[in-house]
């Protein structure tokens, strides 16, 4: 199903101009084609000629390295560049064709249980995926299995599934999607994500699990997963009712295990079921690869594993998708191998600390207040400081784009609706150099905006915030 419709103002670019350029040999400057906008043109055109045009139009969006607002990566090496274009044409799903590529996927699985301290690793079950929302399909689908088969025959009782109003939009598609009642606690005050309290007062029976995120993506704010699993086993105590934890570490699943060794948020807590991170966010990969793990088969009910033939014999799949890219799993494989523990530190490292001096440069502004610092997940956010009447975060969001940094603006969910906000994301390439060079646009932009002769309009508003 196609999500587009109208016509589109280019429909009227199909006039011919007299470019001195124009030549046969480039008849793309000659403004002799127009792209096609509707429907397949009648006749090819040379290859050149469609590289210039489909890469002109590409000038247009943004430049990814400025791009503060995404925890996707945007840099990696030429090497893992070349091996990626080296394996393009490789289909995740062809085991048997493949099985290089599929073992890489395994070794991964294997590294991600040890640095998240499954208890046994040969126990572990766990996959590649497109990203961290097919991940958490899966890690859902799972849990609501296992819920089910404890259910009498005949049983009507309606699953739910307790988590934050902060959660990803995976989380709520995942509840609509697999009709389970989402249960979000809301936030009030200062608290802006999951607590233990709020969590363990939604649970009842019916709850299929407890979702807790390790760097929520609306202030990169890790949840208090371990005090969120032992309030669980105290309501165990008192209730019976035994309620696994996913933890969401979309982005802190590769952070923590590097920069806070001794934060306990992952499988050495006995209720945490399964985890899933993005390989394309902090595993450092270009988009899409994400992965999804469960401490224990007995985690993964049996009848939502399909079998593919794999060197002769059959080899597990757990995945919404048929047909994917390998290129990243190995780009991801590449990494692992090229950085190793001490690479990974290191690399996360810089990323936290260019945060906290962007965030501390902010706060001296004296024109904003901190709502996070970016010494959990490295993204923070921010609000203008009470007092500040003459713009709004809106206003900064679009001063900032004259210099071409993204920065986006939003307000946080129920009930802190009154809350707008905006978020920077430092990932790995962006360099303390250009934190500093942001700070100085920054200030330059206040002093624009604290000085705007009074009545001037205010700047649009910008209306979409992907999260
Ligand atoms: C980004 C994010 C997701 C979605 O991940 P994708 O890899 O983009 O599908 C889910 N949960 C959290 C907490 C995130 O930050």
């Amino acid at each position: 199903m196609a999500l587009h419709s109208g016509r589109h103002p280019q429909d009227a670019v199909t006039e011919r101009n007299g470019n001195p350029f124009a030549t046969v040999a480039n008849p793309a400057l000659a403004q002799q084609l127009a792209p096609p906008l509707r429907a397949l043109a009648d006749d090819p055109v040379p290859a050149d000629v469609a590289y210039q045009l489909v890469h002109d139009e590409l000038l247009l969006d943004g430049r990814s390295r400025l791009n503060l607002a995404t925890f996707v990566t945007t840099w990696m090496e030429p090497q893992a560049a070349r091996l990626m274009a080296e394996c393009a044409d490789k289909n995740m799903i062809d085991k048997d064709e493949y099985p290089q590529t599929a073992e890489f996927e395994r070794r991964c699985v294997n590294m991600l249980a040890d640095l998240w301290h499954a208890p046994d690793p040969d126990d572990v079950v766990g996959c590649s995926t497109t990203g961290s929302s097919e991940a958490a399909m899966l890690a859902g689908m799972a849990l609501k299995r296992r819920w089910a088969a404890r259910q009498p025959a005949g049983s009507t009782a309606r699953p739910n599934i307790v988590m934050g109003s902060n959660v990803q939009v995976c989380w709520e598609k995942f509840a609509n999607y697999w009709e389970v009642e989402p249960r979000m606690a809301k936030l009030h005050g200062d608290t802006l994500h999951l607590t233990a309290q709020d969590a363990v007062a939604l649970c009842d029976e019916n709850t299929i699990g407890v979702v807790a995120i390790l760097g929520s993506t609306f202030d990169g704010s890790y949840e208090p997963v371990a005090e969120i699993a032992a309030a669980l086993d105290d309501l165990q105590e008192r209730t019976g009712w035994d309620i696994p934890v996913h933890v969401d570490g979309a982005s802190g699943a590769m952070i923590a295990p590097f920069l806070d060794p001794d934060l306990e948020w992952d499988f050495q807590l006995g209720r945490v079921a399964s985890i899933n991170t993005s390989g394309h966010k902090y595993g450092l990969v270009y988009p899409g690869v994400g992965w999804v793990l469960w401490r224990t088969r007995s985690a993964l009910p049996k009848e939502l594993v399909f079998d593919v033939s794999y060197l002769g014999g059959s080899m597990p799949t757990f995945a919404l998708n048929f047909s994917r890219p390998g290129a990243e799993v190995v780009a991801q494989y590449y990494t692992f191998f090229r950085l190793g523990r001490e690479g990974f530190r290191a690399v996360q490292q810089a990323a936290r600390d260019v945060a906290v001096h962007l965030s501390s440069g902010i706060e001296a502004t004296g024109q904003f207040r901190l709502i996070t610092r970016g010494d959990q997940v490295p993204a923070f956010a921010f609000t203008t400081a009470p007092g500040v009447t003459g713009f709004d975060v809106f206003d900064v969001s679009r001063v900032l784009r004259e210099r071409g940094w993204l920065v986006p603006a939003y307000t946080f969910p129920a009930d802190r609706t009154d809350l707008a906000v905006l978020r920077i994301v430092v990932r790995n390439g962006f360099t303390m150099d250009l934190a500093n060079l942001f700070l100085a646009d920054l200030n330059r932009m206040l002093s624009y905006l604290k000085d705007r002769p009074a009545g001037m309009p205010p700047f649009p508003r910008a209306t979409a915030f992907r999260h």
